[in-house]
């Protein structure tokens, strides 16, 4: 079988779901690798995916059922690791997919975990404060048995946040009769939560950016940007990124976005945590469709909003230099070839964003130490271990020549492969 399908292929296969995408990107890396061909067979499938039903008593008293899963992909190089995200699209497919890339993301990042990634199919916004309480307080109950601090450490990813973390880190503190905190990382800072974990991901998002604008030979005061989601991923890269000095242009929320040729004030736009969907409500010279975001002639766009938003349909139209993904999985496999074609560098969601789940690994450190390390620590280490990451992927892509994603899946298969080589396979 091909591992990289013509364009026509691609568009036939469009829409393309995230675990497709996750299985094609796995099977194009094994050819750029000499890994164990059983190793990578081993690779395409998860050790398990739990799938429960959670039923929760709606204000009104009646009851609802709704269905959680929980897909651990590996754990070779230590316990499952990613998000748990509410969204009504969550299924057992995405959640594969999604803790496939989580594997990569963190030996990417060479920290000491494999990947997960779970949620529930539930639209958190139909749902009263009270009623998320008590859906993730049954959820955690319900995937008791394959989570805990040395074995799967649950995280917020889309449709869930600090406080989703600190009810799961309860009931399962209470169920167990010890408090627990490096169950979960993401929490609130006062019960162990990390200073600096809700922007980690933007920031290393916004570190991907400045190095690959070093990297291709611009100055960021000449650089202009596009950022697709202004949530945490989007607005804490977009912040900081205009504060490093480059021209933020656009920004977006579901609703549309906001055009400034001459540069967004991106610290006075809300953000979705600040006030939810009301990027429009920011004074601006023109306004786009969240699409045509997509489309701006900018240096670098930022796609941070949700998965699977270049596809083969508008690729040929993206007209950034480089790509820097802060969303998990916004360029297809089909798009990804188009936009390699037209010489559009895509900086991979498994790097790029991966200071989320960096700074988690410091919240766990922190949690099994019991001691707190200041925001400063944070931030110096993260850029730290960001900036090793990008130097193993940009030596494969100096010496390879090999498009980013290419790279970092290397350098991601190559430790994980060494690592079940050494293990071996049991029994
Ligand atoms: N949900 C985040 C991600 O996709 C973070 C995962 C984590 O911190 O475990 O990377």
């Amino acid at each position: 079988m091909s591992t990289t399908p013509t364009t026509d292929d691609a568009a036939e296969t469009e829409p393309e779901s995230t675990l497709a995408t996750a299985r094609k990107q796995l099977e194009r890396a094994a050819t750029n690798t000499d890994v164990d061909p059983a190793i990578v067979e081993r690779l395409k499938h998860p050790t398990r995916v739990q799938q429960v039903s959670v039923p929760l008593e709606r204000d009104d008293g009646t009851v609802e059922v709704f269905t959680g899963y929980r897909a651990q992909h590996d754990d070779v190089r230590g316990p499952y690791k990613g998000g748990l995200r509410y969204h009504p699209e969550v299924t057992a497919a995405e959640c594969t997919g999604l803790s496939m890339w989580m594997t990569w993301k963190c030996a990417v990042m060479d920290l000491p975990f494999g990947g997960g990634k779970g949620g529930i199919a539930v639209d958190p916004k139909s749902l009263t404060d009270d009623e998320r309480e008590r859906l993730t307080r049954r959820f955690a109950e319900e995937i008791r048995d394959v989570v805990g601090p040395t074995k799967d450490v649950p995280a917020p990813d889309m449709g869930t946040d600090a406080q989703t973390m600190a009810w799961f880190m309860d009931a399962y503190s209470m169920q167990q009769g010890e408090t627990i905190p490096g169950v979960v990382t993401g929490k609130p800072p006062v019960i162990g939560g990390s200073y600096g974990r809700e922007a980690a991901p933007g920031r290393s998002t916004a570190i991907a950016a400045r190095e690959a604008v070093d990297y291709y030979g611009r100055d960021l005061a000449e650089t202009t940007v596009a950022v697709q989601g202004f949530g945490s991923v989007g607005a804490n890269a977009a912040r900081l990124l205009d504060d490093w000095g480059t021209t933020v242009v656009a920004v977006s929320d579901v609703n549309g976005a906001i055009y400034a040729p001459d540069g967004l004030d991106t610290h006075a736009v809300p953000t979705h945590e600040e006030e939810p969907e009301a990027v429009l409500s920011h004074e601006a010279p023109q306004t786009l469709s969240n699409d045509a975001v997509l489309e701006l002639d900018v240096d670098v766009l930022i796609p941070a909003a949700v998965g699977n938003v270049i596809t083969a349909s508008n690729a040929d139209a993206v007209a950034a230099d480089v790509v820097v993904e802060g969303a998990n999985g916004p360029t297809t496999f089909a798009a990804d070839e188009i936009l390699e074609g037209n010489g559009v560098a895509v900086i991979p969601d498994i790097l790029a964003n991966a200071g989320g789940v960096t700074v988690s690994y410091f919240e766990w450190l922190q949690d099994i130490n019991r001691r707190t390390w200041s925001l400063e620590r944070v931030n110096e280490e993260l850029e730290e271990q960001m900036l090793s990451a990008w130097s193993d992927v940009r030596a494969v892509v100096d010496e390879r020549d090999l498009p980013w994603r290419d790279a970092a899946y290397v350098v991601a298969l190559s430790r994980i492969a060494e690592a079940k080589g050494a293990r071996g396979l049991w029994p």
